[in-house]
């Protein structure tokens, strides 16, 4: 009598431990499948040993009956609720397949059935029919923890995560406690003539449930799934969101994404990031990109039908805090296709601000400005190149537009200024300063390397074949920058045009 009372009392204290694990896994992620079917099977344990706690406690076989029969609401479906969770957490594709789970759990309804109907003080059961179900039980408990264990172990060793295979290793050996001493017990000892030890398998499952709960709280193991994370982004800021495995592979995509790149969800599951990028832009987004944290800023996404999106890109990444362990990365992505539009407008509207309408070249303001800004640069940094710059007039332009009229006069502006641009290139800065008064600055331009610019211009302007048989020259003045302000640096070159001018014009005149 002593031995049940202290037997009823552990049992006790195994309910409680059972539903306060339970509890407390449910309330941690209340949507995942894997803290519910724990959470049952806590309940299934605590079921089983709430029972045994009055089970041991009465001489009286009609209780013994009872209780032994809610009991075996636990001891009937523990094994296969124990398979289900690990086939869930191994992430066995078994555990997705309905008539795989169904079949999983034909052997606890049977033996349950069995134990509430076929046994009892009034019931006369067949030996055949007790034979049956002891033996049926022993196979069906000791066959499904054994998979149990098979799968853990299997799980553990073929995973790369340092927590994978922490995780499965607490959780074999915590299994495999209760299983060895079970076995021990009802098996072997009895098996050996030692006969009449208590049932007590409700209490040592206690190692496997504690187990658990350390795999639970220390590693995490009931996983907030990419679902619930997603859904709490999405629903409180309305982003696009990407979650990637450690290999970069897409676990979750928020519905905006699928939206905005046209794809559907079971298209990009499973597939690495790279598909959403051309090859040119493949090395930028790399597994190790992801891995810190990082801000892509304007980069093409591309969509199901190969169009190219602008976008930016965060990435957070994802690390177990215990091992320091990489496990995925969020991506946050920003549809900034209006912002272009608006970018591409502003851009539009400066440069008419900044240019001519008619030659297209840069105004008088911005010629100043890009002016001063060189001068200012050349200031700030003594190593840099020379700085020259050039004033060209066309020559009599009152006479052609006097000959010609206005309209030919514009064209012959025009004309020039194209002569002008083809030579400078990417050399310099052309800007119209006034009427038919132009300045090309060149920075890094030797005044001698200007001055064959001016020549060549000169020349070209010279030969070019225009509409009207009438010459077209122009006069340039040339000087390379010293320790002159804007504007000092300006007459120089127009003082040397005035020279070019009065020497004859079609002439580059050089300081
Ligand atoms: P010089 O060789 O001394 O430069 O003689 P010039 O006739 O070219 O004299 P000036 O530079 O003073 O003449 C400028 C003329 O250019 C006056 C103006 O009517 C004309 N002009 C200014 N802007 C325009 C324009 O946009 N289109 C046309 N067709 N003519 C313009
Ligand atoms: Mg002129
Ligand atoms: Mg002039």
């Amino acid at each position: 009598m002593e031995l049940n009372h202290l037997l009823s009392a552990l049992s006790l204290v195994a309910v409680y431990a059972y539903l306060h694990i339970g509890v407390f896994a449910l309330l941690k992620n209340r949507n995942s499948i894997i803290n519910k079917v724990f959470f049952a099977l806590c309940i299934a344990y605590a079921i089983w040993s709430f029972a045994y706690s009055f089970a041991y406690l009465t001489d009286n076989p009609r209780d013994f009956s009872l209780w032994n029969k809610v009991a075996a609401f636990g001891w009937c479906s523990f094994s296969a609720l124990t398979l289900y969770l690990v086939l869930l957490l191994t992430e066995n594709r078994f555990s997705m397949n309905r008539s795989v789970i169904f079949f999983l759990f034909l052997p606890s309804a049977v033996f349950l059935l069995m134990a509430l109907f076929l046994f009892g003080p009034e019931i006369n059961t067949p030996p055949l029919v007790s034979g049956i179900f002891y033996i049926g039980d022993f196979i069906y408990n000791f066959a499904y923890t054994a998979l149990c264990i098979y799968l853990l172990a299997r799980w553990g060793s073929r995973s790369d995560s340092l927590r994978v295979k922490k995780q499965a290793r607490i959780l074999v050996l915590s299994g495999l406690i209760p299983f060895f001493v079970n076995l021990l017990t009802q098996t072997v000892l009895p098996l050996l003539g030692f006969q009449g030890l208590p049932l007590m398998g409700q209490i040592y499952a206690v190692f496997m449930v504690l187990g658990t709960y350390l795999v639970i709280t220390k590693y995490k193991l009931m996983r907030i799934t990419g679902n619930i994370i997603l859904d709490e982004v999405e629903n409180k800021i309305i982003e696009l969101v990407i979650l990637l495995n450690d290999k970069g592979e897409f676990i979750q995509v928020s519905k905006h994404v699928l939206k905005l790149l046209g794809f559907e969800e079971s298209e990009l599951l499973g597939k690495h990031i790279s598909i959403l990028f051309r090859e040119e832009n493949r090395d930028k987004v790399t597994l190790e990109t992801l891995k810190e944290e990082n801000e892509f800023k304007d980069i093409q996404i591309c969509t199901s039908s190969g169009e190219t999106i602008p976008v930016q890109i965060m990435s957070v990444p994802i690390e177990d805090k215990i091992l320091h362990e990489f496990l995925g990365v969020l991506l946050i992505v920003r549809d900034i296709r209006k912002e272009y539009e608006l970018r591409a407008i502003n851009a539009e509207l400066h440069e008419r601000t900044i240019r001519d309408s008619l030659t297209n070249l840069y105004n008088h303001q911005h010629s100043l400005e890009l002016l001063t800004g060189e001068i200012n640069k050349h200031r700030q940094n003594p190593e840099s190149g020379p700085l020259s710059i050039m004033m060209l007039d066309i020559d009599h332009f009152k006479k052609i537009n006097d000959t010609h009229g206005h309209l030919y006069g514009d064209y012959i502006i025009k004309t020039v200024s194209d002569i002008m641009s083809k030579n400078v290139g990417c050399l310099g800065y052309v800007g119209r300063f006034g009427g038919e008064e132009f300045i090309i600055i060149l920075p890094d331009t030797e005044l001698g390397d200007a001055c064959d610019i001016g020549e060549k211009i000169r020349k070209d302007v010279y030969r070019y074949s225009y509409t009207e048989q009438m010459a077209v020259t122009v006069s340039i003045g040339v000087s390379m920058l010293w320790d002159e302000t804007a504007m000092q640096l300006l007459k120089k070159a127009d003082d040397l045009l005035y020279i070019a001018k009065q020497g004859g014009r079609n002439r580059v005149e050089c300081e």
